[in-house]
């Protein structure tokens, strides 16, 4: 495993990190909380120190499992625990909520299920269109300046936006999507990143299991599996998607001996100064860890990798379905239409 060095952050981070939204359960159709907490295990003895999760993860139940496996593992100076703020729940709707009240009252839940003192990075999730971006990084100064996080960061920020914060409160990591199927990124967040020395954690390396090889035209989800709503994953999207899974994979075989699942996750190492998120819930998903080190993709591959995308991918569509909404009190509400005056 290789690793790198977050500002702030004391332990090193492996260069590939453990997602853990699926181990939350809801919109994933459930979970096995003794299988995610092996699969835990599974990563740390591995190699993988740096866990990624959220509140919005199953409502704090991603999480309560990472405290629960931490604790019951030890070495907990050895993990990077990154985990976020900035969403508030009603019901079981998420709404974006960057207020520093929300922000102070999150940090402490946060700590308590992850059974630690200090977070070692701490995200705003999504944007808060309804709070000044200098407000809540002040709110976020004011948390790691009382020593409950290491290090700051931000996740489905602009450019813009990262500009604001970090004048206020110096980030020292991002986290926008990144995987074949979506690499909008490329164009501006992951070279700001690098521009400032940041560290890119990237999410949805496996675009939700589409790029495992895994999925077919048949599989079926469960009915609360957040699949059935995205648009990569309806027709005739879904079969354009699967046709470039099956050309990749096609290559992957006969030019490294390799499936398209260790082709998508070196694709997203051989980019610099990341750490792909990788969403694996159950311990024998790790299997092809060791497959993933210690080469890369050459320019042929990245050619043919492009060319395919191109030529299979009539309507390409972005993760935007997942994004939470504001809060509905902060949505302005349409202007009355003016009087109509005979
Ligand atoms: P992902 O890693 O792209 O894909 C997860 C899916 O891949 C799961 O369905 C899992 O299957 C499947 N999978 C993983 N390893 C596999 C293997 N070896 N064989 C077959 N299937 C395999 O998706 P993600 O969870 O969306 O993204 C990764 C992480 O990024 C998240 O967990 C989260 O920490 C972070 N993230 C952040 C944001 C944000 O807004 N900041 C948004 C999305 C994600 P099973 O379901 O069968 O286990």
């Amino acid at each position: 495993m290789d690793y790198l060095k977050i500002p702030n952050v004391s332990a090193p981070a492996s260069r590939l990190g453990l997602g853990t939204w699926a181990m939350g359960g809801f919109q994933w159709g459930g979970t096995d909380d003794a299988v995610s907490v092996r699969t835990i295990h599974t990563a740390l003895d591995q190699g993988i120190s740096l866990i990624d999760t959220a509140p919005a993860y199953g409502f704090g139940h991603a999480e309560a499992v990472v405290g629960r496996a931490l604790a019951e593992h030890g070495r907990r100076d050895q993990v990077v625990i990154a985990t976020k703020v900035g969403l508030e729940r009603r019901g079981d709707v998420l709404y974006r909520n960057s207020t520093p009240a929300q922000i102070a009252s999150e940090v402490d839940t946060s700590l308590r299920l992850l059974r630690t003192d200090y977070i070692d990075l701490y995200l705003v999730h999504w944007p808060d269109p309804a709070v000044p971006v200098e407000e809540s990084a002040r709110a976020l100064l004011a948390v790691q300046q009382a020593g409950k996080v290491r290090a700051l960061g931000v996740s489905n920020y602009s450019v813009a936006e990262m500009e604001r914060f970090h004048r206020v409160a110096p980030l020292a990591a991002v986290q926008p999507p990144h995987n074949l199927f979506e690499r909008q990124p490329e164009q501006d967040v992951l070279p700001w990143a690098r521009a400032h020395g940041l560290v890119a954690l990237t999410y949805g390396s496996l675009c939700r299991g589409l790029l495992t090889g895994t999925i077919g035209a048949d599989t079926r989800f469960p009915a609360d599996d957040l699949r059935r709503g995205d648009p990569k994953f309806q027709p005739p999207r879904f079969q354009q998607y699967l046709q470039a899974v099956q050309l990749l994979d096609r290559y992957a075989r006969t030019r490294y001996q390799r499936s398209v699942l260790h082709l998508a996750l070196r694709w997203c190492l051989d980019a610099p100064n990341t750490i792909p998120l990788w969403g694996a819930r159950q311990p024998q998903e790790l299997d092809p860890l060791p497959e993933l080190m210690g080469w890369d993709l050459d320019e042929e591959a990245m050619r043919y990798v492009d060319e395919v995308l191109r030529e299979a991918i009539k309507a390409p569509v972005g993760p935007e379905f997942m994004a939470p909404g504001p809060r509905p009190e902060t949505v302005p509400s349409p202007s009355p239409a003016p009087a109509q005056w005979e």
